[in-house]
């Protein structure tokens, strides 16, 4: 862990932050796990305080994000209430609603990067995707009126069935615009718990050709690896989590959720994570400091170390593995347990690095705990035919 890292962590700062401004959308991509309605966002005011929270708590890095954010009205008031409090400012948008103007004041108000998400470089693929006519060309004519005003853009493509063929186009066409990106295997259930996205993902030996690729990197042990390890201008890695970007490993702890990192929706509710969702409480009853500091749910996650885990510690292929606590939640519903996704994927990498027949810790009891049912019955055949 590298010294900015670990004083974050131990001195509980969450100097990253990732807000939602809205769930509402004017895309409505298929793997979106997200509910569009509005339930009662937080007026400007509201954002506003809790803005001063955060930089009374100590954050630095605020990732504005949603739904589609060029969807609040207040959206450039926010932008410039933020920047007199010195955060450092990162979007995420479809860029739908990008035109020269916005583009020019998002200079002005010191924003520092954009990431735009794009899910092919056929815009038949991509619009089926975000089932709106026109969305890839719209998308696209955002870049270059982002980047005259010199700002920071990087393209974020989560891969699914629809588009995983057309992955290398993607990393061409961000080549040829002259921008990073970033491209994301991982497709979550929705909030709300509905599984219905996950038979969108690429089974895992269907990944091979992405996790083989030399251009990109090929695996992590840096939990969500957000932002990937990139290699030239691409990466794998996570387009949603709010861990702090980069090459980090956060030693025994499994990752920045709920340590130096946190989530806040458009209603106040707090999460460590995105991907983490363990409502922690809401910034409507209590003060960002009394829930980022008190609440049972972040003290339950900062308690959580790796060598506790009751299968992962004894994984023999845990070096090759990019387990979410989020995900273990959503997919297994424990926080500290393994799930197949992340298995999957891990025997996968370890088979790529050479290793023979990787098996991870969750699949060795699984096996064993289906021998034991089997010889169990078994035993019960042979006694009533004795
Ligand atoms: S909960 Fe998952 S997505 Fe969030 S920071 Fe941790 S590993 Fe990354
Ligand atoms: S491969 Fe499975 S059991 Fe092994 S560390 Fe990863 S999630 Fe845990």
């Amino acid at each position: 862990m590298d010294r900015f890292i670990r004083t974050t962590v131990e001195k509980h700062l969450p100097v990253n932050a990732h807000f939602d401004l809205t769930y509402r959308c004017n895309e409505r991509c298929i793997h979106c796990y997200l509910d569009h309605e509005d339930y009662g966002e937080m007026t400007t005011a509201e954002v506003r305080s809790v803005l001063d929270q955060l930089a009374e708590a100590g954050t630095l890095f605020l990732a504005f994000s949603g739904g589609e954010i060029f969807l609040r009205k207040d959206l450039f008031e926010l932008l410039a209430y933020a920047r007199k409090l010195h955060f450092d400012i990162s979007l995420k948008t479809n860029a739908l609603l990008v035109n020269e103007e916005r583009a020019a004041q998002l200079r002005t108000l010191g924003v520092r990067r954009v990431q735009i998400s794009i899910y092919s470089s056929d815009p038949a693929v991509h619009d089926a995707i975000t089932q709106v006519p026109g969305s890839l060309a719209r998308s696209l004519d955002a870049i270059p009126l982002l980047r005259r005003q010199g700002l920071q853009v990087k393209l974020a493509c989560p891969l699914m069935r629809q588009n995983l063929l057309g992955y290398r186009e993607v990393m061409n066409l961000a080549e040829t615009l002259g921008v990073p990106y970033v491209l994301d295997l991982t497709i979550t259930p929705m909030m709300n718990g509905d599984r219905g996205t996950l038979a969108l993902r690429n089974r895992g030996k269907e990944l091979l050709a992405v996790l083989t690729d030399a251009k990109l990197n090929t695996h992590s042990t840096a939990g969500c690896n957000e932002g990937g390890r990139t290699a030239g201008t691409g990466s794998l890695g996570s387009t949603t989590s709010s861990g702090l970007e980069g090459e980090q490993t956060y030693e025994d702890i499994p990752c920045s959720a709920g340590h130096n990192s946190v989530y806040i929706s458009p209603y106040g509710d707090v999460f460590p994570c995105v991907q983490l969702v363990m409502p922690a409480s809401n910034l409507r009853r209590h003060s960002f400091a009394d829930i980022w500091y008190g609440s049972g749910a972040m003290r339950r996650v900062r308690a959580v170390r790796e060598h506790q885990l009751p299968d992962c510690a004894k994984c023999s292929i845990r070096s090759y593995c990019e387990r979410c606590p989020g995900l273990a939640v959503m997919e297994g519903g424990d926080l500290l347990g393994a799930y197949e996704r992340a298995c999957e994927l891990a025997e996968l990498h370890a088979r790529l690095a050479g290793i023979a027949n990787p098996i991870s810790a969750f699949h060795v009891r699984i096996r064993q705990a289906a021998r034991g049912i089997a010889s169990s019955r078994l035993t019960v055949t042979d006694r009533q035919s004795a």
